[in-house]
């Protein structure tokens, strides 16, 4: 079981404990019952036969200290088990009571925040976590019923650096939670991953792109001995052009798969800019214009005049154009269109005095339609998958099932949403929303 899920269960368990103890100590049972079994010898005197009522409300109050001792002890063994458990599961926990000091913290939370053993009980959060970042969200949680944040704490003289997770609840009892899992080691093999996916594509790219080059130059020898009357036989030449078309294949099968991998490790950052989604979308049309020639496909761009810049990385944005428009044109009946476009999102929440401008997210809306055989509902749902193919003998030997699910990812990174709609037999229309910059220029408007 996740370490976590283990955790929260622990949590429960030490919530309910507390509470118990809390209840018991403030009854304060045993001093009560001490109290009462003073009166009650006092009454009786101590000399046997005296009160004989009163001699057997002692003994009864005897029995009933024993019992509550009993069960005080079991709580403490209870409390500590549980403390022993979350130790095992490598989380660190610590329960800070409502005015933010230690009440309760286990001895992967001393280490993890590099404490004496025993040290934090009793300590301000600030004073015992050390970090005004895991107090800050300490505050969060008691605020708002839950925080949560990572946190890398610098080498030290003696400590090595370490990431933390960390995550704070509010008890629904009193006080707050805080949970700490140490991702330091996860951190440094995603590192690892995305360096070694970085020299792959290297690697990779180099020979691939060598490869190409030698082919194109080898069709065009051939053309050229063609042209100068020394026949080169017809299987030469359809294999030539063969050996283009799938090696063309790999380099793209190669680049996408590189750039999956490089997306879900992490290891591409998105670097934004205010920029023109316009401009990007007529740019990325252009480069694929020759394509679209090839196959007889019109492509048509229409921008809407005096739109806002978006936040976004314009070469990422590029990428989410050029597989859509790829997508159409290789879809695309010779002789039709494929109609792409940029506008403002038509306000689907519109402000109210309860929600205003300022809180309402204005999109622009990019579209990519075409006039090919669509998209059945079963496939709709499913071709933002990696490596999903909706037929697959129809677009065998072309893509990798691969150049959507980046595309939902670049979008999705940038805080927008991508979708397609279509009809079998009517074309496909796929639409991505990006968020309007927020930079006073574009706020200020309208
Ligand atoms: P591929 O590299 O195979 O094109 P994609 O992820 O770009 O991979 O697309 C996944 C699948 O979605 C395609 O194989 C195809 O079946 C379907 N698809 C994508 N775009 C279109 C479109 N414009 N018209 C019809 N089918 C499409």
């Amino acid at each position: 079981m996740d370490g976590i899920v283990i955790a929260f269960i622990a949590i429960q368990a030490v919530a309910l404990a507390v509470a118990l103890a809390i209840a018991l100590s403030r009854g304060r049972t045993i001093e009560d019952i001490d109290d009462a079994l003073r009166e009650a010898e006092a009454a009786g005197g101590g000399a046997v036969g005296t009160s004989p009522a009163d001699d057997d409300l002692a003994d009864r109050l005897r029995r009933l200290r024993r019992r509550a001792e009993g069960a005080e002890f079991a709580l403490e063994q209870r409390l500590r088990d549980l403390g022993y458990l979350a130790d095992l599961v490598g989380v660190g926990i610590v329960r800070l009571s409502d005015e933010l000091r230690v009440e309760i913290a286990n001895t992967a939370a001393h280490v993890f925040l590099r404490r004496e053993p025993g040290t934090m009980l009793g300590r301000t959060a600030i004073e015992a976590l050390g970090d005004h970042r895991i107090e800050a969200i300490a505050r969060g949680a008691r605020e708002a019923g839950w925080s949560s944040g990572e946190v890398t704490l610098a080498e030290v003289a003696e400590a090595a650096g370490t990431t933390l997770v960390v995550r704070a609840r509010r008890s629904p009892i009193l006080g707050v939670w805080l949970v700490f899992e140490d991702v330091a080691e996860l951190r440094r093999l995603q590192r690892i991953r995305a360096e070694f996916i970085d020299n792959l594509s290297h690697e990779l790219r180099t020979p691939i792109t060598t490869i190409g080059l030698l082919v194109e130059s080898l069709g065009r020898d051939a053309e050229g001995a063609q042209a100068a009357g020394a026949p080169v036989p017809v299987k030469m030449r359809e294999r030539i052009g063969k050996l283009e078309v799938e090696t063309g294949n790999i380099a793209q099968m190669v680049a996408e798969l590189l750039d999956l991998a490089r997306i879900e490790s992490g290891g591409r950052q998105l670097h934004l800019d205010d920029v023109d989604l316009g401009r990007i979308a007529t740019e990325s049309t252009e480069r694929l214009r020759p394509f679209a020639e090839r196959q007889g496909v019109t492509l048509v761009v229409d921008v809407a005049p005096g739109l806002p810049p978006v936040r976004g990385e314009a070469a990422r944005l590029a990428q989410v154009f050029a597989n859509l428009v790829h997508n159409a044109v290789k879809f695309s009946p010779s002789g039709s269109e494929v109609r792409i476009g940029v506008a403002r999102q038509p306000e689907a929440v519109r402000p109210t005095a309860a929600r205003p401008r300022s809180a309402v997210k204005e999109m622009l809306v990019a579209t990519v339609r075409d006039d090919g055989p669509g998209i059945s509902p079963a496939d709709q749902a499913r071709i933002f998958e990696r490596f999903y193919k909706a037929d697959r003998t129809r677009t065998a030997g072309g893509g990798t099932g691969l150049g959507l699910a980046i595309a939902r990812h670049i979008v999705e990174g940038h805080g927008g949403v991508i979708q397609v709609e279509s009809e079998e037999g009517s074309g496909a229309a796929f639409r991505f929303t990006i968020p309007v910059s927020d930079a006073p220029a574009a706020a200020a408007r309208g």
